[in-house]
């Protein structure tokens, strides 16, 4: 029997690895059956190179649990280990890394987290065990089998003993602390999280655990769109069916593939994020997968597997990896080159699934400019009146003739509800003018934004003033009115609605517009909305202003003629009052007292009515 210390950099790597790993104990499995498996990778490559010429056998990887013995198994049949290379791999630890990082970290809060990610191999398993046993014989002819034995302290033991198969059994004596691990349910949620797609098969209790196949490992010409959808029901067995999906197949610089799919959103808030899996060669890594995955990818759901990035992720390190930098580029190319291919390609499909697509679209939009210069050609709105979608370019077209204001700037006419804000929508269309939706609250967002990232644009919201001016083109209408009698409509007016936040203006519409019209200007809503939202800094002072408001009176509506007729000066003070209030009332802004007197006066003046 050979006896000697296990060969660390530091002086004893036992108790960093016990009080430091603390947070992610279960990590030991996935470190284990990786192990077992690159063992039977590896012989699989002999095989084919013809350097092992015995029988391959039952290669799965078994684990078992012995609850009297409290140990855990895991047991494989790959290349096994001899005397010399138990001596080698096992007891000479290069702890170089780790111990650098340790000294980095002492001290700060979150050093242990940052460790707990790092990936130990094979002496993770003495987070749980009180004594771990390698039981191993290499496939090479003659080997003598080995057992290797140690309790936790830098002291090992290794002998000759007899094993019949080929492979390697690692036995872990669990310690008290870690007794949770010796249940058949914690174990099989621990292999299904980690094991579910390695590429040898993995059993436990006599049940494979394992799709040892994954759709994101074959080929994109192999799979059909029911392949697609099955390995997506895989993933998420409640989900509804993914809009579409994107797999990625790169080798060169970098290694990743994948599955990203497009999940159907039908409320925004239901958004979910952290959907995305993180596999390096099949093995589950984890599914915070920030940094990797651009900021507004984050709802996407599936799996990316590279091996470039490696086991022992820890945020630190991945912000600053080329690698990561490159993978997060590549995938924000391939979603914008998928959704272009489907904007020319099918049309019909992509404005169908818009609602969807288009949280996409204009959140990355919004974050990452490579993607707004593609998403400028298929970023879609929609009509008001619904089914109609314009491009940016196409609204140009149709609208640039009647919607450019004096600066030379093409102005979108929006509306955030088209049932409440229908009067505005109806006058804006009968001048010509096209009116879009932009109803969500990425829309509100969406459009400070990109007005300032898009040439000669600007949003403008329809209720944002009268029609006649919603394009502000310098021109002035006169009206039908005299001098004086607008002079005493004014008074009138003014004697009626002196509010501070209102402010009283005559114009000469048509005759069929309204009599007056309560519009609020497009900067100081959006200011408020934006403060309403909690946005913005500087910006919660809007939130207490009283809404400012804009009363247009169309000097040119016939009503005007009566009123101004009428001896009766308390029932023109009502009726001018009334058309004020009923402006208000249209735009949801007359509410309380004021609300009460307008239906007590309207009720007046039917009975004063001759
Ligand atoms: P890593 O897997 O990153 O090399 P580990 O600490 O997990 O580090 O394992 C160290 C080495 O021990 C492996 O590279 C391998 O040579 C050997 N080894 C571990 N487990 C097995 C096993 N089940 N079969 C054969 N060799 C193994
Ligand atoms: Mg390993």
């Amino acid at each position: 029997m050979q006896k000697g210390a296990i060969r660390v950099q530091t002086e004893n790597i036992f108790p960093i690895i016990k009080k430091f790993l603390y947070s992610d104990h279960e990590i030991f499995i996935r470190e284990l059956v990786s192990n077992a498996v690159d063992a039977t990778q590896k012989l699989k490559t002999l095989v084919s190179v013809g350097e092992f010429k015995g029988e391959l056998g039952d290669i799965a990887i078994d684990v078992r649990l012995d609850k009297e013995k409290k140990t855990i198994t895991i047991a494989d049949h790959g290349v096994g280990m001899t005397a010399e290379e138990v001596d080698k791999y096992i007891n000479q630890v290069a702890f170089s890394g780790a111990e650098e990082f340790l000294k980095k970290y002492k001290g700060q809060e979150n050093g242990t987290n940052i460790i707990g990610h790092f990936g130990l191999g094979f002496y993770s398993s003495f987070m749980v065990s009180s004594k771990v046993e390698i039981f191993s014989k290499s496939w090479k002819e003659d080997a003598a089998a080995v057992r290797w034995e140690c309790d936790g302290s830098p002291e090992y033991e290794l002998e000759e003993v007899s094993k019949e198969d080929r492979g390697t059994e690692i036995v872990m004596h669990i310690n008290e602390e870690s007794e949770e691990f010796l249940d058949e349910g914690r174990i099989r949620s621990i292999l299904e999280k980690f094991c579910k797609f390695l590429p040898v098969p993995v059993t436990f209790e006599g049940n494979q655990i394992n799709n040892t196949n994954p759709a994101w490992t074959k080929k994109p010409s192999e799979l059909t769109t029911e392949d697609y959808q099955n390995f997506y029901k895989e993933l998420y067995p409640f989900a509804e069916a993914p809009l579409f999906w994107i797999h990625l197949n790169v080798d060169y610089p970098f290694s990743l593939t994948g599955i990203l799919y497009f999940p159907k959103i039908n409320k925004s808030y239901e958004m979910q994020k952290d959907k995305i899996n993180l596999y390096s060669n099949q093995v589950y890594v984890t599914d915070e997968v920030k940094d990797i995955v651009p900021e507004f990818l984050m709802l996407l759901h599936g799996v990316i597997d590279s091996p470039d990035i490696p086991l022992n992720v820890s945020r630190s390190y991945l912000q600053g990896d080329p690698n990561v930098k490159k993978i997060n580029a590549h995938i924000t190319k391939k979603v914008a080159d998928k959704l272009d291919e489907i904007f020319r390609n099918d049309r019909k499909a992509f404005e169908e699934k818009w609602d969807s697509i288009g949280l996409f679209v204009k959140y990355g939009m919004m974050t990452d400019d490579k993607f707004m210069e593609k998403a400028n050609k298929f970023l879609l709105m929609e009509d008001v009146d619904g089914g109609k979608f314009y491009t940016q370019e196409e609204y140009r077209v149709e609208a640039a003739a009647l919607q450019t204001n004096k600066e030379e700037k093409l102005v979108i006419l929006y509306a955030t509800n088209p049932v409440q804000q229908d009067s505005y929508v109806q006058a804006a269309k009968n001048k010509g003018y096209k009116v879009v939706k932009m109803e969500t609250l990425v829309d509100a967002a969406f459009i400070n934004n990109i007005e300032i990232k898009w040439d000669k644009v600007s949003f403008t919201r329809v209720d944002a003033d009268i029609a006649d001016n919603l394009i502000d083109k310098d021109e002035n209408a006169t009206t039908v009115l005299s001098q004086e009698q607008e002079g005493t409509l004014k008074e009138l007016f003014g004697a009626q609605v002196n509010q501070p936040n209102i402010k009283v203006e005559m114009k000469g519409l048509s005759a069929d517009a309204q009599p007056v019209i309560v519009t609020r200007p497009e900067l100081m809503r959006r200011m408020k909305d934006m403060a309403a939202m909690g946005g913005g800094g500087g910006m919660n002072w809007y939130a207490g202003l009283p809404d400012e408001i804009n009363m247009t009176v169309n000097a040119n509506h016939p009503v005007y003629v009566q009123i101004l007729k009428e001896n009766d000066n308390t029932l023109q003070q009502k009726q001018i009052k009334n058309l004020a209030d009923l402006a208000l009332l249209s735009q949801n802004l007359l509410t309380g007292a004021d609300l009460t007197a307008f239906v007590n006066r309207s009720v007046e003046l039917m009975g004063e009515k001759k």
